[in-house]
């Protein structure tokens, strides 16, 4: 027998597959999970693909890991059915998240509206995480690929490692963005397998690209930013864009991205609460693009300022004429080409419809026994801290159902 099979063997005879709850990734919402079940005493597995747990918290917040957001409400979300997560939201706050923060005496920060981040890196939240599950008997299976799931009496996971059964499975497996740290569409794909709908999933947060022409006017002013409201799909968003290679990003961007929809048009107010023409009511303005460009300059970056005078210069120096300016400023509408997609893209918005769910356990309608927690199901937080909520409560739910 080669050594590897060997190994193998003696794995499979070391352990105990069958569980009370078998929770499919150790991401966010699973992880959340396991503690919440381990701590009511159950036998949980955890099973995740890649070779350590919780890798897109690693990453999260620039490294620093946005935990959670301290103005936590429903309307921070989108969701076919904006009620559905009141109940998760409710039942585990961002002051429950930030209770284990603090009795792992981990240091954070508000920087900025509600948004708490470690002050040293998310190690600290991943390292918490991974201590709870300890401390509450959870078992991690690491590197353990799902090959098949079936349904008998129980639930059986075929992995390339052991079969597991339990009668409870939780499905965390997240969305689809960013597939090189490990996003794959099982959990949609066990949501068809067992008749539960699913809301169509689409990039959301994420950058968006702008069609050749508008790429050509602005794109060489890669890395200018400006306070800016964008607006698309009945939301707007108030704060800062940045232009790239490729189109437009920064928060107003990525925010309106999960509410936008091809082919409709998001519109950009460029200089929010100001008006460009007021000056040009005194009669000893003069009425010059000198002059202009110097009120245009106050409100956005020079070189944007400069760029938008060059491309949309008003057309005569009459009251009307600088009206328009002003309004053309407050109301830049362009259809993007698409959006950088899923390699770039926070979240996945959709996903498994929350009207197959109970709201309180996440507990599938039909399938009693299947759970569904995270980013997999169809809630998908504004930037800042949401997405982690929701999967740290939609993961308490779930696990205090165990
Ligand atoms: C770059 C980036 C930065 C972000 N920053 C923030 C932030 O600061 N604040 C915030 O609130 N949100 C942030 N998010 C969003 C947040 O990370 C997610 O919404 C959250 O991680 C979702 O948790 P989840 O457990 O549902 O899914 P995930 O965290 O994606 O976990 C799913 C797990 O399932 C595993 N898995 C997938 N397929 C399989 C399979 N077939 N078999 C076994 N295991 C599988 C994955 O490897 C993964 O470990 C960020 C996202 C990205 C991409």
């Amino acid at each position: 027998m080669s050594p590897a099979l060997a190994a193998e063997v003696r794995f499979l005879l070391t352990v105990n597959c069958s569980f009370d709850a078998l929770i499919l990734g150790g991401g966010a919402a699973g992880l959340m999970c396991a503690i919440e079940a381990g701590k009511r005493g159950r036998r949980v597995a955890l099973l995740e693909h890649n070779d350590r747990l919780g890798k897109k918290i690693l990453i999260s917040g620039g490294g620093r890991c946005n935990f959670t957001n301290l103005h936590c409400q429903p309307e921070s979300f989108l969701s076919s059915n904006p009620h559905f997560a009141k109940s998760a939201l409710a039942r585990f706050t961002p002051a429950d998240f930030i209770a284990l923060v603090e009795k792992h005496r981990i240091p954070y920060r508000e920087k900025t509206r509600g948004q708490l981040f470690c002050d040293r890196s998310a190690r600290d939240i991943l390292n918490m995480l991974e201590q709870e599950c300890q401390a509450a008997g959870v078992q991690i299976f690491l590197n353990t690929r799902v090959q098949e799931v079936r349904r008998a009496s129980e639930f059986v996971v075929r992995t390339t490692t052991a079969e597991f059964r339990a009668p409870a499975l939780v499905v965390a497996t997240g969305g689809l963005s960013i597939p090189k740290i490990g996003a794959t569409s099982l959990g949609y794909d066990l949501a068809r397998q067992f008749g539960i709908s699913i809301k169509d999933p689409w990039p959301g947060l994420v950058p968006l690209v702008l069609e050749p022409a508008d790429r050509t006017r602005y794109c060489d002013l890669a890395g200018v930013s400006a306070d800016i409201i964008a607006s698309a799909g009945g939301q707007q968003f108030r704060e800062k864009m940045l232009i790239t290679h490729r189109g437009l990003s920064g928060p107003a961007i990525l925010q309106i991205s999960s509410y936008w929809k091809q082919p409709h048009p998001i519109a950009i107010d460029l200089a929010p609460a100001q008006n460009i023409a007021e000056p040009f009511r005194n009669p000893k303005a003069p009425r010059t693009l000198l002059t202009l460009r110097n009120e245009l300059r106050k409100v956005l970056p020079n070189r944007l300022a400069d760029r938008w005078l060059d491309l949309h210069s008003p057309t005569a120096w009459t009251n009307q004429a600088l009206t328009d300016f002003d309004h053309h400023l407050h109301d830049w509408t362009m259809i993007p080409t698409g959006t950088e997609g899923y390699e770039k893209a926070e979240v996945t918005a959709g996903g498994v419809d929350t009207g197959e769910l109970s709201a309180k356990t996440m507990e599938s309608r039909k399938v009693p026994g299947l759970f569904f927690i995270g980013e997999v199901v169809d809630v998908t937080g504004h930037l800042g801290g949401f997405n982690f909520q929701w999967a740290w409560a939609s993961g308490a739910s779930a696990g205090r159902a165990l």
